[in-house]
């Protein structure tokens, strides 16, 4: 026994040539070899085990990201974190076929380069998240902004979270357009320019605050601003309103600059 852990513990200690030997087989072959040998070697135990499930989930994660067949890259995604992830925690997906009981709503932007869960290492029933362009939070209306409304009535009133956190980005794409809408009022799309201009106002201060930079930090400071302004629309539903007054909810800003690899944050100044 002593003989095969230590060569199993070779095996999983020299990462870099046993993935550049595998390289040679399909990404199937090699998690397939690593699996059988944790499933035949039922001794394997602690750091080796360890090491072993390490590299298998690069292997699986690795494969995931490397097929371009869309059926399959979303056949190989759910086959990694089924694998990786849940597999591997029970308890926690029993738990939360009860119910989900979050602490944080979240507002980010849909843009695909800052997914909460990603960045905040958001686990599964930790976080209700809303995405939308330049993660905006549009003030109360019944008419406008019914489904904006409906997440933040739900989660406030129903899953009672306790924290509500608005994260800008860097490079906003949708900063970008709010910053570019002429001063005319004029549009040129069915959706996105209505929608980014329930920040219009924090256009206007940043313009005329920061009129000596450059746009480019111009459209920094707006994708802060944009959020406090966010902040304070989620004031006007009177459920977040009065969790705030009476100290059971906190609303937090946020940006992310995934350029620096920097995340700043703060609380509604009240
Ligand atoms: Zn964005």
């Amino acid at each position: 026994m002593a003989g095969r852990l230590r060569k199993c513990m070779m095996l999983c200690c020299t990462k870099n040539p046993v993935k550049e030997e595998m390289a040679k087989d399909t990404f199937e072959e090699a998690i397939a070899g690593l699996q059988k040998l944790l499933s035949d070697k039922v001794e394997l135990e602690g750091v080796a085990a360890a090491k072993v499930r390490q590299l298998t989930a690069e292997l699986e994660g690795d494969a995931a990201v490397k097929h371009s067949d869309p059926d399959e890259r979303i056949r190989a995604g759910f086959h990694h974190f089924k694998k990786a992830k849940y597999e591997r925690n029970p308890e926690l997906y029993r738990e939360l076929a009860k119910g989900q009981s979050p602490k944080f709503l979240v507002f980010a932007c849909s843009d695909s380069r800052v997914c909460p869960s990603h960045i905040l290492n958001f686990q599964p029933g930790e976080a209700f998240v809303v995405r939308n362009i330049a993660n905006m939070v549009p003030p109360f209306d019944k008419t406008k902004y019914s489904g904006m409304g409906a997440a933040i009535e739900y989660a406030v009133v129903h899953l009672k979270v306790e924290n509500i956190l608005v994260i800008g980005h860097s490079c906003c794409g949708g900063i970008k357009g709010l910053m570019s809408i002429p001063d005319d009022g004029t549009t040129q799309s069915d959706f996105i320019e209505e929608w980014v201009a329930i920040c219009k106002h924090a256009k206007s201060k940043v313009k005329t605050e920061c009129k000596d930079l450059d746009v480019t930090e111009q459209c920094t400071q707006l994708e802060k601003e944009a959020v406090n302004v966010s902040l304070a629309n989620l004031l006007t539903y009177p459920y977040v309103n009065e969790g705030v007054v009476k100290k059971t909810l906190s609303l937090k800003g946020a940006h992310y600059d995934f350029v620096k690899g920097s995340f700043e944050s703060w609380n509604l100044e009240s």
